[in-house]
């Protein structure tokens, strides 16, 4: 117990609680019990690290590779992050201008507290990954949330953003493809979105974590091809956790303009020091490997999309847009809002991924985690036999909504 008059920073009484922590909860105390859950929450591919990755790593660490690495990651990862951007979009950046950093999640937290200062807004749309807003809270900045119309297929409408900039406005944070909604944004409306950060000045953070995981055979489009002239005000995210499996890894980037990198490797330099260095030689073996695991896991991914799309759309009342990246489907659920079953009334996101897990032994994340109450948030990186099953359950327990 700590003493009666001590009290925590304000900082984090500001940041919410996750909604999805207590259908985690539960999730855990049910198995534990020894339900059968199904588990469709996880946001990592279900497929092991390649093995000549994780041979790299355990060379590394035979090899001595076992101290500090420089506070940015070793050079030669920098280049290969270089090398990649090079030979996938033809963007020509430095080492100095790319940060290896502790996973995605830690690059973007790193971003705002280099660029935030109280007041400053930043424009997430919704539905949004559930980390954005809190870390820019973190950060002192006031997250800005930019609604994204389902029936719009989730695109950015400029139009509707133009309607949240302020002159305080001071970033814009894009995810293409979404987690939690699989939507690639069109060239149309980033090109209408790069204009207006141009002409503010505003630093874009391109969140591109799933940029190998798409079901399109074109290449998606990017805001640094819809108007080059960013990339002196884009900052890129991106690393292995999702492409190689390889999320305990720990292991992201952001690459972006060297006044930024160097402000971002200053906040690392008194925080973390450097990512784990056996880890950014596995990396760094991702890199530079076979290339063919992305795509491995893309083919496992497509036709568990297409049953549980096809599956979710067949269900009466509910919608759902075809996700065209990431390993997430984002069904609309809430003509199945007010219902109930034996007293246990549905009010929204929360209590529906509830009712799932007690009724059908399904574990989902509610929409109201990533901004979207009327939705809820099913990953695919699980088996076809969990999926069939799980969608046979989940069928049963609406219907016995009333
Ligand atoms: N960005 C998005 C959109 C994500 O979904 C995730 C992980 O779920 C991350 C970033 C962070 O990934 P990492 O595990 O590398 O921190």
């Amino acid at each position: 117990m700590l003493p009666e008059k001590f009290v925590l920073a304000d900082r984090v009484l500001q940041v919410a609680p996750s909604p999805t922590l207590a259908v985690n909860a539960k999730a855990k105390a049910l198995k534990a019990a020894g339900a059968d859950v199904l588990n469709f929450s996880v946001g990592e591919p279900d497929m092991p690290t390649p093995v000549h990755v994780c041979e790299a790593g355990k060379r590394a660490i035979d090899q001595g590779h076992t101290r500090y690495t420089p506070v940015a990651g070793i050079v030669e990862l920098r280049a290969a992050i270089c090398a990649k951007v090079k030979a996938d979009h033809d963007w020509a950046y430095e080492p100095d201008q790319v940060q290896v950093c502790c996973g995605g999640k830690h690059g973007l937290y790193n971003i705002f507290q280099a660029i935030l200062n109280p007041g400053d807004e930043v424009l997430i749309p919704a539905p949004y990954w559930v980390s954005y807003p809190p870390m820019v809270q973190l950060a002192g900045g006031t997250p800005v949330i930019v609604p994204l119309a389902e029936a719009n297929n989730f695109d950015l409408d400029p139009e509707v953003l133009a309607g949240y900039v302020t002159a305080k406005t001071k970033a814009i944070v894009l995810n293409s493809p979404s987690n939690p909604t699989g939507a690639v944004f069109s060239q149309k409306a980033l090109a209408a979105v790069a204009q207006m950060a141009y002409k503010n000045g505003w630093l874009v953070i391109s969140d591109d974590m799933y940029e190998e995981l798409t079901y399109t055979d074109v290449r998606i489009p990017h805001i640094l091809h819809a108007d080059p002239r960013l990339k002196e005000q884009t900052v890129i995210s991106n690393g292995v956790s999702k492409s190689f499996a390889m999320t305990g890894w720990r292991i992201g980037w952001s690459i972006g303009p060297m006044e930024v990198i160097r402000a971002m490797n200053r906040i690392q330099s008194q925080s973390t020091s450097n990512p784990a260095a056996p880890s950014q030689y596995a990396a760094l073996a991702a890199l530079q490997g076979p290339q063919e695991f992305p795509g491995r896991l893309r083919e496992a991914f497509i036709p568990r999309r297409a049953f549980f799309v096809d599956a979710l759309q067949s269900i009466p009342g509910v919608t759902c847009v075809t996700p065209k990246g990431a390993f997430y489907v984002f069904p609309n659920f809430s003509a199945y809002y007010g219902k109930s079953c034996n007293g246990q009334v549905i009010e929204g996101s929360v209590s529906l991924a509830d009712y799932l897990l007690s009724e059908a032994k399904v574990a989902t994340v509610p929409g109201a985690a990533f901004g979207a109450d009327a939705f809820i948030r099913f990953s695919f990186a699980t088996s076809m036999e969990v999926i069939v099953k799980g969608m046979e359950r989940i069928k049963i327990a609406l219907a016995a909504l009333q």
